[in-house]
């Protein structure tokens, strides 16, 4: 750090809960505010026609408070170029339409998030995009759905929503290299402080920011994260072109976020553990989703490619689905709400909430299964108000 540089920070030897504080952030050199102004302006006044001011000309092009949010996501994720979107569908959407052209083809996970199968599905469908699904954590499965037929992208999300499941980044990549698909990881359950997908050798990144990159619930956003210098400028040409940019009241909200991102992360981490294992032993539950347990089917490769283990965790309820839709709305500070990664718990009932729209296809949530979004309360009121809500079954 050096104060007379405006407060920047070295990137290359900064660690990644030093970088989540700085990096974008220098002081505003005009006021020494420490922190920088939300710049909520539609357009940049020019010194002469085509004379910009550090390169800002119009507010869907550029923004510096979302520049500051894309360099801190670039910084966190090891790409090399970001951008911030009004949403993290949007985000995808922007990346799908850069990189896909009718009759190409996307394989995914078959327990991806609903909502980004129904974009690939039926939005991206429409104008005659394939895609297979498949079991990701089986490699042979993988490897045949990708020879089967020409495929482009190779769309992972680990840990799943909502089952849990985990899936090997590196091999999987190694797969998808060899038929020439550009490998997509939706970072958004471990967020960049649990684990990085372009390390492990993912093409992207993408994120529901709307979740722990936020952190607090008050925020829909999303991003894009990149390697190839070639595949940013497509993203970069989607962002401006379509126009589905990250305000930016939303950006800032975001880069406050992230400046807890990492211990956030590990106290999430760290309450989901206990009250997956206090679940575990329960009566009433019939199996427990969570990576970090040494019975979950990926908890070894878990371990290996992320540095601990999230906030998300699912249970299937013995009792079936009137057990689970009665959990779900018998919590008190597990509140019953869509989404995740806030700092205070939720509970959801996927099959009718998050993957409604997956219903009645390979993806579909078994109807016994309650998600928990484990907030960062103390444990034990968030166990207190489990035991109260299992104890009226
Ligand atoms: N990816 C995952 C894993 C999600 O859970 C979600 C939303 O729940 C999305 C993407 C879509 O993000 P958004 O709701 O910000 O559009």
């Amino acid at each position: 750090m050096n104060d007379s540089d405006g407060g920047k920070v070295d990137e290359t030897s900064a660690h990644f809960d030093t970088r989540a504080i700085h990096v974008g952030q220098a002081f505003d050199p005009t006021t020494g505010a420490i922190i920088p102004p939300i710049y909520q302006t539609s357009t940049f006044v020019q010194d002469g026609v085509g004379g910009l001011r550090g390169g800002y000309e119009y507010g869907r092009s550029g923004n510096p408070t979302r520049t500051a949010l894309e360099q801190l996501l670039a910084s966190l994720e090891g790409g090399r170029r970001a951008f911030a979107f009004s949403s993290g569908l949007a985000g995808e959407d922007a990346l799908l339409r850069a990189v896909l052209k009718p009759a190409d083809r996307v394989v995914l996970g078959n327990d991806a998030y609903g909502g980004t199968h129904r974009l690939i599905d039926r939005i991206h469908g429409a104008w005659g995009v394939l895609n297979t699904t498949v079991d990701l954590t089986d490699l042979g499965a993988v490897r045949d759905a990708l020879s089967a037929e020409p495929t482009r992208i190779l769309w992972i999300e680990s840990p799943s929503n909502p089952l849990m499941k985990i899936s090997d980044i590196e091999a999987l990549a190694e797969l998808a290299h060899g038929v020439g698909a550009l490998v997509v990881v939706d970072n958004t359950f471990a967020s960049p402080a649990l684990q990085q997908p372009i390390a492990l050798g993912a093409d992207v990144v993408v994120h529901s920011a709307t979740k722990y990159l936020g952190g607090h619930s008050d925020v829909i956003g999303g991003a894009v994260i990149v390697n190839d210098v070639d595949l940013a400028e497509r993203v970069a040409f989607q962002q401006f072109a379509a126009g589905a940019i990250l305000a930016p009241q939303e950006a800032w909200l975001t880069i406050r976020g992230i400046k807890t991102l990492g211990i956030r992360m590990q106290r999430h981490s760290q309450n989901a553990l206990e009250i997956a294992n206090w679940l575990a032993g329960h009566p009433a539950i019939e199996r427990v989703y969570y990576p970090g347990l040494s019975s979950h089917p990926g908890h070894q490769l878990a371990a290996r490619q992320m540095s601990d283990f999230g906030g998300m965790l699912s249970l299937a309820l013995a009792g079936g689905a009137p057990a689970a839709r009665h959990l779900a709305e018998s919590t008190h500070l597990f509140q019953l709400a869509e989404s995740l990664g806030g700092v205070e718990s939720l509970i959801g009932y996927p099959t009718e909430m998050t993957h409604a729209s997956v219903r009645g296809t390979a993806l579909e949530v078994p109807d016994n299964v309650v998600r928990l979004s484990v907030g960062i309360e103390e444990v034990s009121d968030l166990i207190a108000d489990l035991e109260a809500a299992l104890g009226t079954l």
